[in-house]
């Protein structure tokens, strides 16, 4: 099956059990002040769950463009280095939105639980043996029950060996500190080879990190709801919220080992490696730069094509950092001295064409944007790496260290546009690092600075330039509302 095919049919499925096809959510997220982009199928059905919304369909179904490369959900680091976490995945989902008593109305477990396997079984035909699922164990700490109903209901399809027990990290889902929340039952598939699987129980390899033992598809019961004293309250309407890895179920179905080995990144990594004049499986670190590159050709292009441009600011600049990142593995292994990523934008406009539309009908504008950005940014690239390769070089003669002074760091950003997390990266890749507390320092002088610069004496008080004029050059890991924005004039 092409993923053209692969997509359709769990659409099709789905309709066929009454579900209403609704199109993807914009990548970008505007009117939530909780979220920058969008990280899962369920964002935009938030408002349903928490019954701040009137349910106009019980049953619903789609494909999500998701980014995760912020907040609780961040990827960046594993992708290109492992095949199958990217920056933008799309993300095949299926809902019930409580409320039984409605013709074709809600469902809980029992169905969701027997469609996954139909659709995995029966229309996908996956060999039962290559799948595991899971249930949540129960948390006596925390009060929380084990979800008997789930592993009861699994075992008239699985062979119990192939029914696992998950902790709450796992197989608890919570949409934050109050609201829904409720156990879940994850599907994972065992692609390794016969021989693999004789040395070792595929069983004690899900959720281990396991390069062919990957989770596909994550079944969310709600059923709580959590109040603000921390206590469970059974939810008058149960919800279900599932979400399938779309290029990772691809991957199973088209046997391959990588999801860059399919027809969903094979086009970009061959459009790479022919004008690199370098093939693509010759060599790890090539490697890893084709597949960082069209990996994140993709957030870029939809960000930008769902209203957000580069900039230094927020959201903005998650995607500026992305796309320099990009460029970065570009210029150092792969050679290209010249802008290049934007020339995958039409590739990938035609590859989603009736699927996102939204890329098509703005390829131009996208294109042009990627490659200013890219002009831009290879202005002080080689002068940069230059500066970075120094600095190294002085830290080893002078101190017999790998690690880049904070200083360091922080003028490779001032004056070279070098992200943090990317200097990091270049740190990380001559086996060293940055001295972070260093730069912070540098940070909060050139903030302070700036901030002196800026005060207008106007007699009787002062008026000090408000963030809004900041640039954003730091993103913790947690979510925006409480996470550390780090801030500096421009
Ligand atoms: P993982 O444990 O592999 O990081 P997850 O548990 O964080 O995945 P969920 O939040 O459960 O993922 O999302 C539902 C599904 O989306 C996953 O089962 C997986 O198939 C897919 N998925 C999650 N993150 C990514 C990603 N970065 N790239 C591609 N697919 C992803
Ligand atoms: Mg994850
Ligand atoms: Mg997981
Ligand atoms: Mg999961």
């Amino acid at each position: 099956m092409t993923a053209k095919e692969i997509r359709q049919a769990f659409l099709s499925f789905f309709e066929s059990k009454q579900h209403h096809v609704v199109p993807s959510a914009p990548i970008v997220v505007k009117n939530d002040p909780t979220l920058m982009f969008t990280n899962a199928g369920m964002n935009q059905f938030k408002d349903l769950f928490l019954g701040e919304a009137a349910i106009k369909y019980s049953r619903v179904a789609d494909t999500q463009r998701c980014l995760r490369v912020s907040g609780k959900h961040n990827d960046l680091e594993e992708v290109g280095i492992d095949t199958y976490h990217h920056t933008m995945f799309e993300m095949l989902g299926n809902w019930s939105f409580g409320d039984p008593a409605r013709p074709a109305g809600g469902y809980f477990k029992k169905e969701a639980i027997a469609w996954s396997w139909e659709l995995l079984t029966e229309v996908y035909k996956i060999p039962k043996d290559k799948l595991y699922v899971t249930y949540f164990e129960g948390d006596e700490k925390e009060g929380l029950e084990k979800d008997q109903e789930a592993y009861d209901l699994w075992k008239q399809y699985v062979d119990e060996s192939h029914i696992l027990p998950g902790n709450k990290k796992d197989n608890f889902w919570e949409m934050g500190d109050t609201g829904p929340c409720g156990p879940c039952s994850e599907i994972h598939v065992d692609c390794r080879t016969d021989e693999e699987k004789a040395l070792i129980d595929g069983a004690t390899l899900v959720n281990a990190d396991h390069p062919q033992v990957i989770e596909i598809w994550n079944n969310v019961f709600m059923q709580f709801n959590r109040l603000k004293n921390g206590s469970l309250q059974s939810l008058p309407a149960k919800h279900v919220d599932t979400g399938m890895g779309f290029e990772r179920l691809v991957r199973v179905l088209q046997e391959k080992t990588s999801n860059y080995d399919t027809d969903v990144f094979q086009p970009m990594i061959q459009f790479i490696a022919e004008k690199s004049g370098i093939k693509y499986g010759t060599d790890e670190k090539t490697d890893i730069a084709m597949r960082v590159m069209a990996d994140h050709i993709r957030a870029i292009s939809f960000v930008i094509a769902d209203g957000q441009l580069p900039s230094n600011n927020k959201a903005g600049y998650v995607i500026r950092r992305i796309l320099r990142r990009a460029v970065r593995y570009a210029y150092t292994f792969l050679d290209f001295k010249e802008p290049f990523l934007n020339q995958l934008v039409p590739l990938l406009a035609e590859q989603f064409k009736a699927v996102f539309d939204e890329l098509i009908s703005q390829q131009d504008f996208v294109q042009k944007v990627v490659l200013e950005e890219e002009v831009s940014f290879l202005k002080t690239l080689e002068q940069g790496i230059n500066y970075f390769e120094r600095q190294m070089l002085a830290s080893k003669m002078w101190a017999d260290s790998s690690v880049l002074e904070g200083g360091s760091a922080f003028f490779l950003q001032d004056t070279y546009g070098f992200p943090i997390d990317l200097t990091n990266l270049m740190a990380m890749e001559k086996g060293g690092s940055v001295d972070m507390a260093g730069f912070n320092i540098a940070l909060e002088e050139q903030k302070n600075r700036s901030r002196a610069a800026t005060t207008i004496d106007t007699g009787d008080w002062v008026v000090v330039n408000t963030d809004e004029q900041s640039e954003f050059v730091g993103y913790d890991d947690l979510e925006i509302e409480t996470e550390i924005l780090k801030y500096r004039k421009v």
